[in-house]
């Protein structure tokens, strides 16, 4: 009999302690900083449907334009009128290769401004800028 005595151990032993780490761990509430967040308002940006220009895109030839004063749509008369940057060119053509050829500018069309004229009734359509 006395050999099944000892076959159970004394299982009460100490319970076992909680108190070191029965406490959660509490996060600091600085840990996490309350940022007010700034309120995003979503503009919404209208689509700009940009609409297609009336006139083309004027050169320095005559182009087929719709004048706004008589409306009629033809080709349009180009003259061409000398700019700031014809008498710059000529300036300094004049500087670099002398007086006899700074008239060049003025007689090339490519270094003028392109105005463009209503054949009808003369109005002013637009100018190209060379
Ligand atoms: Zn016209």
């Amino acid at each position: 009999m006395d050999s099944k005595a000892n076959m159970y151990p004394n299982m009460q032993g100490e319970p076992p302690k909680y108190g070191d780490l029965g406490a959660p761990m509490m996060i600091p509430a600085e840990q996490m900083p309350m940022t007010p967040q700034p309120a995003v308002i979503a503009v919404q940006q209208p689509a700009v449907y940009m609409n297609p220009p009336t006139q083309p895109i004027l050169g320095s030839m005559p182009a087929v334009v719709t004048c706004p004063a008589c409306n009629t749509r033809q080709f349009s008369v180009v003259k061409h009128e000398a700019s700031t940057k014809t008498h710059l060119l000529a300036m300094l053509i004049c500087i670099l290769g002398g007086v006899c050829c700074c008239c060049i500018p003025y007689c090339v069309d490519s270094c003028q401004n392109a105005t463009h004229h209503c054949p009808s009734c003369g109005a002013y359509i637009g100018t190209y800028q060379n």
